[in-house]
């Protein structure tokens, strides 16, 4: 029998220089590093060995058999350790590895050189007789442990791939199938002995690819680099996680300090009282604002703000912003005008808070930044060219300008307008309040609406911002003119307030701050309900066994029990007399969209806090004074 040992040769002098590189120029002190030396030196050792037993075999008549047999045993065993080692250098890579992993692995070699080892005495794996080299009867054993060695190896490495990615990842693929693909070679080959040398040569690749000194800086700089992301990216989170729990826990006692104060401005019959009152009111508003604002920079920035589209009435909204910043306007003695085209449609699917957030920035803005003058908004829809009633046609735009002729913006300051905190002309403005957030939110807001918004200004003349929001059209019916519309709803709005009269019916409120009950208390007064409280959820349910009201206020957010867990629970008592009573849920966690999840809950009604007077009386309104014609709840 002839064995070609030239492979085995070659491979020996590859592993020698690899060695001598990898001790000298090629030095890192690295785990890895170590590994590919250990394997280079028992590829040494299994090659320097194949090639003895190649030459034995084929003197075998001169030399004894049971020589042989040590020899090849010799063979396989440092074959085992290559295995093992080059196994350990590929976990190497793999640190998410579990222990289990390596377990099956360490006991798949031992099996191995256990059968190499049970062979000496039975011969199921190899035997020599004269000098010849025979197959035992279980050879194919060695053969499928040598498999599910690769196999499983291969099914940890795919299992943790996302500890080396990309080429990185193909390599090691490809480091664990080279010396496989040399055996099945040399298999073909009958003579040939290959498989010392697929291993010389995946050593190599190892050697270019993965331990040399730049590539551990580069992982290592990489690593750090990433590090350093995380570490920012928490850093960030835990900052947005701090300003939304902060901006919460600070709006829940302005609330009550809001409501309290409303109650001072009802009750107070001394006009210097009602103008401290009214201070309180004007910067209590300001402070609420601002936390809003950074509460929406959080979740812009978090990603969590959603654009939430629903049907709505153009003027309502319109009417909402007039009434936030008119007063302010006049005092200020501006003229303060909205105008709209009173045949644009007068109903949109679209994100109705945050159009009225836009409209509200703007024109807040126009008149925080005019002293004489005056703040015009004005409103119109133009249409696309694609009829936008047909599904997925382009919807027109609805077109905001609000003018005014204050003290202008600086062409050089035009470009960074829209930046977050960025407060132009500090010194002109230090007496104006605000904390530079509103037209970054703006902006944001109108990009998120697929919208564009633009600024023209002359320094010292005055500004005018345009935003065009895309929003599909749902009542094509004309609007009207903006101005008669609020005079006629003006009236009503008085009459329905100064008139609900609920007397004999017994309300509940739920709410786990003394103030807020109190303040709830004060608001409802004149409707001639009579109220009872409680302060938590469990309350709530003990009084509801007694008690049948006929209408419960529940906050949602309460400590032990919140205000969703304490609904349920009274609905789902059978014996509980208010099963069916109208239950409104109560939140300062004003999330647009918000109505829709506690209606979905099997509430009545939702009421966003800090709760308005006329959105309670309304309320009360609807579910406790029969009138014809109330037959949807009020909206
Ligand atoms: P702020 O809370 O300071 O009003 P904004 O983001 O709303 O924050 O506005 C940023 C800056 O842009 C303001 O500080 C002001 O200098 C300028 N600005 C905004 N609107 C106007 C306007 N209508 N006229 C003049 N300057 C304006």
């Amino acid at each position: 029998m002839y064995y070609n040992i030239s492979f085995d040769i070659a491979a020996i002098l590859v592993l020698i220089v690899i060695a001598v590189g990898m001790k000298t120029v090629l030095y890192t002190d690295t785990p890895g590093h170590k590994l590919v030396c250990r394997y280079v030196y028992s590829v040494i050792a299994c090659a320097s060995i194949d090639i003895v037993t190649a030459y034995t075999i084929c003197y075998g008549s001169m030399v004894p058999d049971f020589v042989n047999v040590i020899l090849n045993t010799l063979y396989q065993y440092s074959s085992v350790l290559c295995v093992a080692v080059a196994m350990r250098l590929i976990l190497n890579y793999f640190p998410s590895a579990s222990k289990v992993s390596v377990m099956i692995n360490r006991v798949l070699l031992y099996l191995l050189a256990g059968f190499v080892t049970v062979n000496i005495f039975t011969g199921w794996m190899f035997r020599f007789e004269n000098g010849v080299y025979i197959h035992g009867d279980l050879y194919l054993i060695a053969y499928v442990l040598s498999l599910l060695i690769v196999l499983h190896m291969l099914f940890v490495v795919v299992l943790n791939r996302n500890d080396q990615k990309g080429v990185i990842f193909k390599l090691i693929i490809l480091f664990l199938f080279l010396p496989t693909i040399f055996t099945v070679i040399q298999m073909f080959m009958g003579n040939v002995l290959l498989i010392t040398f697929g291993e010389a040569f995946s050593a190599l690749m190892m050697l270019f690819a993965l331990e040399t000194p730049d590539y551990r800086k580069l992982m290592r700089t990489m690593k750090e680099l990433d590090d350093a992301k995380e570490d920012a990216n928490v850093a960030n989170r835990a900052k947005s996680d701090f300003l939304a729990s902060m901006s919460h826990e600070i709006r829940t006692p302005l609330n009550g300090i809001l409501g309290m104060n409303t109650m001072i401005l009802k009750d107070s019959k001394d006009p210097q009282i009602t103008e401290y009152a009214e201070n309180i009111r004007v910067a209590g508003n300001g402070l609420l604002s601002i936390i809003n604002d950074i509460l929406d920079v959080t979740k812009i920035e978090s990603g969590k703000l959603e654009i939430r589209p629903d049907n709505y009435d153009l003027l309502s909204v319109m009417n909402e912003c007039y009434q936030m910043n008119r007063l302010r306007a006049v005092d200020k003695g501006l003229d303060f005008k909205f105008i709209n085209d009173p045949g644009m449609p007068a109903g949109y699917y679209g994100d109705e808070v945050r159009i009225r957030q836009i409209m509200n920035n703007l024109v807040s803005n126009g008149v925080k930044y005019t002293k004489k003058g005056s703040v015009k908004m004005e409103v119109e829809y133009l249409r696309s060219n694609d009829d936008d009633k047909i599904e997925g046609g382009r919807p027109g735009n609805l077109i905001i300008t609000v003018t005014d002729t204050g003290i202008g913006i600086k062409e050089e300051d035009l470009d960074s307008l829209f930046e977050r905190f960025n407060r132009l002309d500090e010194l002109t403005n230090r007496h104006v309040e605000g904390t530079g957030l509103g037209l970054y939110i703006t902006q944001r807001l109108v990009h998120m609406m697929d919208g564009s918004i633009d600024v023209e200004s002359i320094y010292g003349k005055g500004t005018v911002f345009i935003a065009r929001i895309p929003q599909k059209v749902t009542d094509p019916a004309h609007a009207g003119d903006f101005n008669e519309r609020m005079k006629e709803k003006t009236n009503v709005e008085n009459i329905e307030t100064e008139d609900v009269d609920a007397s004999g019916k017994k309300v509940l409120v739920v709410d786990d701050t003394n103030i807020n009950l109190l303040v709830f208390k004060g608001l409802i007064r004149d409707t001639g309900v009579s109220l009872d409280t409680a302060l938590s959820g469990a309350e709530a349910i003990t009084m509801t066994q007694k008690t049948k009201y006929d209408l419960i206020f529940m906050d949602y957010l309460m400590p032990e029990m919140n205000g969703v867990e304490a609904f349920h629970k009274i609905r789902d008592d059978q014996d509980n007399p208010n099963r069916e009573t109208p239950t409104i849920v109560l939140t300062a966690n004003a999330v647009v969209g918000a109505r829709e999840q506690y209606l979905a809950e099997g509430f009545a009604e939702y009421l966003s806090k800090p709760v308005k007077q006329a959105e309670l009386v309304a309320m009360i309104e609807h579910f406790l004074v029969p009138e014809e014609g109330n037959g949807s709840p009020a909206d």
